[in-house]
C-alpha cells in the first residue's frame, strides 16, 4: 500500500500509544496496517509513551497482542528517556527516587547510586519523581529535603491525574507537586510536552526527517515542536478538531497534518 504524500516526506516516525495505537485496552482500527505500511515503505518506527509504570517488555507484549510487531528497541518509555538523560548528565551521582521498580532500575542503569532507605536519603544529589502507588510520607519528606538541598529535581511527567473508571487518581504531577511545594524547587520534566522523550526516540532511530504522531496538541505536538521535529495529530484519542484548533491558537503548537486516525494519516484517502 502506498503511503500518503505527507508520510513520504519522512524517514522515521515516532508513534504515541494511548489514543493513537490503542484507547485503553481497545485497539484503534487500522493501526496495525498503518504500522506495517510504514515499515514496508522503509520508514523506521518507534513507539513512545509517557507511561513510567509499565516496563517496555509489557508494551511490546501489548503491541503484539494487537497485531503489531515490535521489539524492545522499538519502545521508548519515559523511564528509558530518563535513563538516557541521567546517563548523559548525572552519572555517578546519588539519587533519591519516588517511583516503582521500573524507574528504580532505569536510574541505577544510568549509573547513579540509589540512596532510598540509607542514611544518605535526605541528601541525595538528584531527586526523581515518577508515578507510583508505592509512596509514603517518609518518601515525600526525604525527596523534599534532598531536592531543597541540591536543587536538582526531575519528574517523568506533570500529568495531575490518572483517569480511572471510578474517577481520577493522583498522577505523577500530584506527587511531584508535593515535593515541589515542600522544597521550593521546580522540576525538570522528562516526558511530553518536554522534548526529552522524543530526543531519546530520535537517538534510538537514527537521523533523518522525523514525524511524531499523537492524539494531543498540548502533549504530543508540543513535544514535537520542543524537539524540533514535525508533529501530526490523530483524532482517535478523544481530542476533537475544535479542541485541537483551540490548543494551536495564540502561538500554540500547530500539527503539520490532522487526520481521523493513524491509518488515514499514513495511507491517505485512497485506503479509506
Ligand atoms: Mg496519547
Amino acid at each position: 500500500m502506498a503511503l500518503s504524500p505527507l508520510l513520504q516526506r519522512y524517514e522515521q516516525v515516532i508513534l504515541d500509544l494511548d489514543g493513537c495505537i490503542w484507547v485503553g485496552e481497545r485497539p484503534v482500527a487500522g493501526s496495525p496496517e498503518a504500522v506495517a505500511a510504514l515499515r514496508s515503505a522503509g520508514l523506521r518506527v518507534a513507539f513512545a509513551t509517557n507511561n513510567a509504570w509499565r516496563p517496555a517488555e509489557d508494551v511490546v507484549a501489548a503491541l503484539w497482542g494487537h497485531g503489531i510487531q515490535a521489539s524492545l528497541g522499538d519502545v521508548v518509555t519515559v523511564g528509558a528517556a530518563l535513563q538516557h538523560l541521567l546517563a548523559e548528565t548525572r552519572q555517578g551521582r546519588s539519587a533519591f527516587v519516588i517511583g516503582g521498580e521500573v524507574v528504580l532500575r532505569h536510574v541505577s542503569d544510568a549509573g547513579l547510586r540509589v540512596v532510598n532507605g540509607t542514611d544518605a536519603a535526605q541528601e541525595a544529589d538528584v531527586v526523581v519523581v515518577a508515578g507510583t502507588d508505592q509512596v509514603d510520607y517518609a518518601d515525600l519528606r526525604d525527596a523534599s529535603l534532598s531536592a531543597a538541598r541540591s536543587g536538582d529535581l526531575l519528574g517523568t511527567a506533570r500529568d495531575p491525574t490518572l483517569p480511572m473508571p471510578g474517577g481520577h487518581w493522583p498522577g505523577t504531577g500530584a506527587l511531584l507537586a508535593a515535593v515541589e511545594t515542600a522544597s521550593g524547587v521546580t522540576a525538570q520534566i522528562v516526558g511530553k510536552p518536554e522534548p526529552q522523550l522524543f530526543r531519546t526516540a530520535i537517538d534510538r532511530l537514527g537521523g533523518g526527517p522525523t514525524l511524531a504522531v499523537g492524539d494531543r496538541v498540548d502533549s504530543d505536538i508540543a513535544a514535537a515542536r520542543a524537539a524540533g521535529i514535525d508533529g501530526a495529530l490523530v483524532l482517535s484519542g478523544g481530542m476533537s478538531a475544535e479542541q485541537a484548533e483551540a490548543a494551536s491558537a495564540d502561538g500554540g503548537p500547530v500539527p503539520v497534518a490532522t487526520a481521523a486516525d493513524l491509518r488515514t494519516l499514513v495511507l491517505g484517502d485512497a485506503a479509506a
